[in-house]
């Protein structure tokens, strides 16, 4: 089949405003040639955030690893009774946010489905602890699985939930949870995990309570072509719906210690590929990232070429959901090293906060 009217019409459509339909991204995906994608979508990226690449100072904290959710992805989550599991204290979780040097911007945290720490109970206190000792520190704090998690435990709405979470203090959802948006790819890798309803649901209410949130799409497991271009577009007319999304983050399987080894790793035009398709497919969403804790600094700098315009943050040695699933990249990197990769790269690195107002230079 010769894909160029096909891509022509394509172009056309992104050109004139007019969104993509479910047809236009399996399309890009399987047929699409490669180069053409990715200059299509650093166009979009262009007049998006001109030649900006956005990172962020940022401290990480995976507070428990205690979880019984049992996704099969997961190479982090520990039986309380392993020795590898953990939960810190909410003393430990203070200090470690409060200790120095605290001029950092973000503070993002996530932890499993641990009974005895993931509850509305805990966290309100910790939460306005953290909003009176750091207060320039925004908080991104839990997934939608997490929040559906606590208010189920607490017998609440998730609004109720959410607006006693942002009132002690908390800025913004992570995107984490979503996986592939399907109920077929649910069943399979994460059968006791929030529904995709739900998570979107908790999106929804989020957004409507003015709390800003991010959205992401674990991809390279078990899910087709068509199922990533379905949660790509469940996204879309969210966003449509609420405007509340900043950014989406496509994250790569990584296959070590967990129930998925066998689907391997993802291969770099496939991650190069995922960033342009959604760069083009999420119009209304005005940040894609390159993560490049999941891709490593030299595929993150790619991907700024492929429609993302931000690679994460300086973050420093905690973040550990990667790391346990094979990640060789260094999960510490300065700021001066971000920079250089950025400049690299050829774009301009701009220092932002969570909700991306742009932040002095360091
Ligand atoms: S992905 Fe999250 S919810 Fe699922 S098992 Fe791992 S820690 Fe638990």
């Amino acid at each position: 089949m010769n894909g160029a009217p096909a891509f022509e019409a394509i172009s056309r459509k992104v050109r004139s405003g007019e969104p993509l339909g479910r047809a236009d991204g399996v399309y890009l995906y399987t047929e699409a040639p490669f180069h053409a994608l990715g200059k299509l979508a650093h166009q979009v990226r262009t007049e998006k955030n001109g030649n900006r690449a956005y990172y962020v100072f940022k401290r990480y904290l995976n507070t428990t690893n205690i979880c019984y959710a049992g996704c099969k992805f997961c190479s982090f989550a520990a039986h309380e009774k392993e020795a590898r599991s953990y939960r810190m204290t909410a003393g430990d979780i203070v200090a470690r946010a409060c200790a120095e040097p605290a001029d950092y911007d973000e503070l993002h945290i996530v932890g499993g489905h641990d009974p005895k720490q993931t509850s509305l109970e805990y966290w309100i206190p910790v939460i306005e602890e953290l909003h009176r000792r750091v207060p320039h520190v925004q908080l991104a704090l839990f997934t939608a699985a997490e929040i559906d998690y606590m208010c189920k435990r607490a017998r609440c709405t998730y609004e109720e939930g959410l607006r006693l979470l942002r009132d002690a203090g908390l800025t913004s959802l992570n995107g984490g949870g979503a996986e592939i948006l399907v109920a077929r790819v649910r069943k399979l890798v994460c059968p006791r995990k929030a529904s995709a309803e739900e998570w979107l649901e908790v999106h929804r209410v989020a957004h409507r309570l003015g709390i800003k949130t991010n959205c992401t799409m674990l991809y390279g497991h078990v899910e087709t072509i068509e199922e990533r271009v379905e949660h790509l577009a469940l996204l879309r007319e969210l966003q449509a719906e609420t405007g509340g999304f900043k950014c989406f983050v496509p994250l790569a399987f990584h296959p070590e210690g967990n129930d998925l080894e066998e689907y391997g790793w993802t291969g770099g035009i496939d991650d190069l590929r995922t960033i342009a398709v959604s760069r083009l497919m999420l119009d209304n969403i005005d940040h894609i990232k390159a993560y490049w804790i999941s891709y490593g600094i030299k595929l993150a700098q790619l991907g700024l070429h492929f429609g993302a315009d931000d690679i994460d943050g300086t973050v420093d040695n905690e973040q550990r959901i990667y790391r346990e699933a094979g990640s060789t990249t260094d999960q510490s990197t300065p700021a001066q090293e971000l920079k250089r990769a950025i400049k690299e790269a050829g774009f301009e690195p701009t220092r932002r906060n969570l909700l991306y107002a742009v932040m002095e230079p360091a």
